[in-house]
């Protein structure tokens, strides 16, 4: 018999697309025709594959609205797919979950590398599950691929978090564009609220527009800092104070209490001149310790305070409607892109267009009224 060539295997559907090189599964093709050469074998084949078989929309609706997190993970599989045949899928999932969504605290966490963004995701989302919460932890990060591993990709992080039964950690999305990125995590967002996840923490980093995208997607926004890295190093000049709902000052332990209690006061004074994120919230800055836990009750209560007065104030609910229209206009814009860009006859004349610019042959405006014209076939 001849041996299995490499080339004779292949990932099946279910693996997810960001799985790393940890993620050894390699199927090998069946060979063709064995119900011919072995009936009886063929049918326990058969059987056995079934187990396997990607799972129906109505087992993956039913088992979402269970709480089951093998199928939640399916499913998000199939949202994060790039296939039609899985997206299709996906979105007649969507479509039936829809109305058991929508009810969890979406909360998003950002700072730089370094701040402590992990460790805090760890002792708060441990604080939640202790005081009764489900928690879901999901990663927006437009810069991972499958080889640079992403932001939760690690699995050393968030160690004790991973193990708890109340809690459904899923790394960020390799989508390619940030919009792509973007789709998949707020779809995410709904079957994990399907499936009964009280509280959603989303991870960023602060590259690009990241930031900006997440907190589009979230009710409450959380900036974590650090006390004397300097206002540069952590990214804060680009306007992401004025996004956050409240900004933590992290490590606040040991020698380093006091230097982050003068950070937050610091903070606290640069709040006055800036516009709050959110309309009748006052950002504050606070410190915490997510090595200690120190201050992570207190985090929370500014997270349910918060929560408590937008939703008396409409202000919650206004911001969810208006997500909801910014995320079809923003899929529309993506899509549009995609098309235009993926166009054969536009994949062709690009090259051709830019050099014409370039060489001075060519005005921008005539150079995009052309290409937008051949994709019109106007
Ligand atoms: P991330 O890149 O923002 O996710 O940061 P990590 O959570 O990976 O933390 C970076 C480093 O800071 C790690 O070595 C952590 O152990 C440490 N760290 C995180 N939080 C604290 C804290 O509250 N106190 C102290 N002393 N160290 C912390």
């Amino acid at each position: 018999m001849d041996k299995i060539k490499q080339n004779d295997s292949y990932l099946p559907d279910w693996v997810p697309e960001n799985a790393g090189s940890e993620f050894a599964i390699r199927v090998v093709k069946g060979v063709e025709g064995a119900n011919k050469i072995a009936p009886e074998a063929h049918r326990h084949s058969q059987n056995v594959g079934a187990r396997y078989k990607q799972p129906s929309t109505e087992d993956l609706v039913k088992g979402v609205l269970n709480g089951d997190r093998t199928l939640l993970a399916r499913t998000i599989t199939l949202i994060e797919s790039n296939s039609p045949t899985h997206r299709e899928k996906a979105q007649e999932i969507l479509k039936q979950i829809l109305p058991f969504s929508g009810k969890s605290l979406r909360i998003g966490i950002t700072g730089v590398p370094g701040a402590g963004k992990s460790t805090l995701i760890e002792s708060f989302g441990l604080y939640l599950i202790k005081a009764g919460y489900k928690v879901a932890v999901l990663a927006v990060d437009p810069s991972s691929t499958v080889t640079k591993g992403s932001i939760l990709g690690d699995k050393t992080r968030m160690e004790k978090l991973s193990r708890e039964n109340n809690c459904f950690i899923r790394p960020s999305p390799s989508g390619g564009t940030l919009g792509g990125v973007t789709r998949k995590s707020r779809e995410t967002i709904l079957v994990c609220e399907a499936a009964g996840y009280d509280v959603i923490l989303i991870e960023t980093v602060g590259v690009g527009q990241s930031e900006v995208t997440v907190r589009s997607m979230v009710d409450f926004f959380l900036l974590v800092l650090i006390a004397g890295a300097g206002d540069e190093l952590q990214g804060i000049k680009k306007g992401v104070i004025e996004l956050a709902d409240a900004l933590l000052i992290n490590k606040a332990d040991g020698d380093n209490i006091n230097k982050a209690k003068i950070a937050a006061a610091e903070y606290r004074n640069a709040l006055h001149y800036l516009q709050p994120a959110t309309k009748g919230w006052k950002t504050g800055a606070y410190t915490a310790s997510a090595l200690t836990g120190e201050g992570i009750d207190n985090l929370w209560n500014v997270i349910k305070t918060f929560e408590q007065q937008t939703k008396e104030s409409g202000v919650f609910e206004e911001r969810r409607k208006k997500q909801l229209l910014e995320w079809t206009f923003s899929m529309i814009e993506e899509s549009l892109k995609d098309k235009f860009y993926s166009h054969s006859s536009i994949k062709e004349i690009i090259p051709i267009i830019k050099e014409e610019i370039l060489n001075g042959k060519k005005v921008p405006t005539a150079a995009a009224e052309q290409l937008l014209a051949l994709f019109f076939n106007i």
